[in-house]
């Protein structure tokens, strides 16, 4: 279903020694859905080769599709990697989804990869000019090609010095996990744009995940975040070792993983995502008080800074929108112009008794386009509100994303289109207020301020595209 908020490109979890790897992997994917519903994919590592499983789809759908020669002569798994990704219109094929997996120099390497490489067209022309063919049009695979440069080179064979040479050439974000015939890797980028963390098991496995909550549905127990600019190994005996490749010129944590992207039931960047977005609510409160009968969160993303917002303004929270969680992609017919309007009204239906004669402050996490918002505004008043008000969880987003979130064109964001002195009318609302980019940023106690990327609020880029990839964006 098209919808008007931002899309996460990507998530990871990957396996390592321990009972159970695939089950693990499975379960610890499916926790990260939400990062990404356009394809999912399953790399193992067994005695004697490495298998690979991906396609279009949801994780139980991919998964359920596993060919039976996996589980063949009680074949034990000793370690996989797993994906879930989003496509754009254009890069939603099955030849596009991950893990990649290629034979180097009699190596066998699958790669995953969650970000975006924001110098990937200048490399792939370079790369093209030196006669490389690409399979994909992703940004991941231009990866295995530097690292099989670089092995078969300088390198020697030594598959962990090549994957450290081909990072080294890449800016912008990329957590990363690689899996080897002789064990496996994570990486994250030197700004720590993407979160990356490590779990461990009683029986002397380990997990690597985009978010904990990977951890608490496996079983794992939370280790440590992959430090930006780092790469963790597991050799073939699952013994881990770290290298850093890189220091970190400035931090850039994506703080819309806080605002809307991670489950709640997460730890980002050390901070809890549910205790932050409810402290974005409290902040909110504070900072644009409202006079309302109700608090009303839009569900599901508005619900924890709804919550935070209730409380410090001591005006009751009702759930007086109700979601319809039928209303998927797979309910449309591509054939059928249903306007974006009409799907955000058959959602989300307000209920008129929560509703009728009663002043509503509606709180939500974001505002894209201002399409979908402007139509639940109609429809609230059509229930019989008095007056609609809405508080926003964050600052208004004006700029695009360079570093693997899925914005629309600058030109179709609200906040780009309409002053906001006039937004609150251009959605019909009686008042219209946002987080303060310094409120947002006092609701995350274990990192500073100056170590988040606020870029698609305030067009501060930690680091810029190249000319040729900013292009293509
Ligand atoms: S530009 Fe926005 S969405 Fe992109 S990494 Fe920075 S904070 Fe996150």
């Amino acid at each position: 279903m098209p919808s008007d908020k931002p899309k996460e490109y990507c998530g990871l979890c990957g396996v390592v020694e321990g009972e159970n790897v695939l089950e693990r992997v499975h379960m610890g994917l499916h926790s990260l859905q939400h990062r990404g519903q356009e394809a999912a994919g399953v790399m193992a590592a067994f005695g004697d080769r490495c298998l690979l499983h991906k396609d279009l789809g949801l994780v139980e759908q991919v998964f359920h599709h596993i060919p039976s020669t996996w589980f063949d002569d009680g074949r034990r798994i000793r370690r996989a990697i797993s994906h879930v990704r989003y496509g754009t219109a254009g890069g939603a094929t099955a030849s596009n989804a991950q893990p990649l997996m290629v034979n180097m120099a009699g190596q066998t390497v699958g790669i995953a990869h969650n970000g975006t490489i924001c110098n990937a067209a200048t490399l792939r022309e370079e790369l093209r000019n030196e006669g490389a063919l690409f399979q994909t049009s992703t940004d991941t695979e231009l990866i295995l090609h530097l690292m099989s440069r670089a092995l078969t080179t300088r390198c020697r064979g030594n598959i962990w010095d090549a994957l450290e040479e081909a990072v080294l050439k890449l800016k912008g974000a990329f957590s990363l996990l690689l899996l080897t015939d002789n064990g496996m890797a994570a990486v994250r980028d030197p700004h720590g744009f993407r979160p990356l963390a490590v779990g461990d098991f009683d029986d002397g496995g380990f997990m690597v995940a985009s978010e904990t909550i990977a951890f608490g549905v496996t079983g794992a127990s939370y280790v440590r975040d992959v430090e930006p600019g780092e790469i963790l190994i597991w050799n073939g005996a699952g013994r881990m070792s770290s290298r850093q490749y890189a220091e970190s010129p400035r931090l850039a944590h994506c703080v819309f993983e806080h605002v809307y992207f991670a489950r709640p039931g997460s730890h980002v960047f050390g901070d809890s995502v549910y205790e932050a977005r409810k402290e974005m609510g409290r902040v909110l409160a504070r900072e644009a008080p409202v006079e309302a009968d109700i608090i009303v969160p839009v569900p599901d993303s508005g619900i924890y800074a709804a919550l935070g917002f209730a409380e410090e303004s001591g005006i009751p929270i009702d759930m007086a929108l109700s979601r319809n969680h039928y209303v998927g992609r797979t309910f449309i017919d591509p054939g059928l112009k249903i306007s974006r309007k009409k799907l955000a009204s058959r959602k989300l239906q307000p209920i008129p008794e929560a509703i009728k004669g009663k002043r509503i402050c509606l709180v939500d996490d974001s505002i894209v386009r201002g399409v979908t918002s402007r139509a639940r505004v109609r429809t609230i008043r059509e229930a019989g509100a008095k007056e609609v008000h809405m508080r926003i969880s964050c600052p208004p987003h004006r700029y695009g994303c360079y570093f693997g979130i899925d914005f629309p064109d600058r030109e179709s964001l609200l906040a780009n289109k309409v002053p906001e002195a006039g937004m609150s009318r251009a959605l019909r609302l009686d008042s219209l207020v946002y987080l303060s980019k310094e409120g947002m940023l006092s609701c995350m106690k274990a990192r500073k301020p100056e170590d988040f990327c606020c870029a698609c609020f305030d067009g501060n880029y930690p680091v810029m595209p190249d000319q040729l990839d900013a292009r293509q964006m």
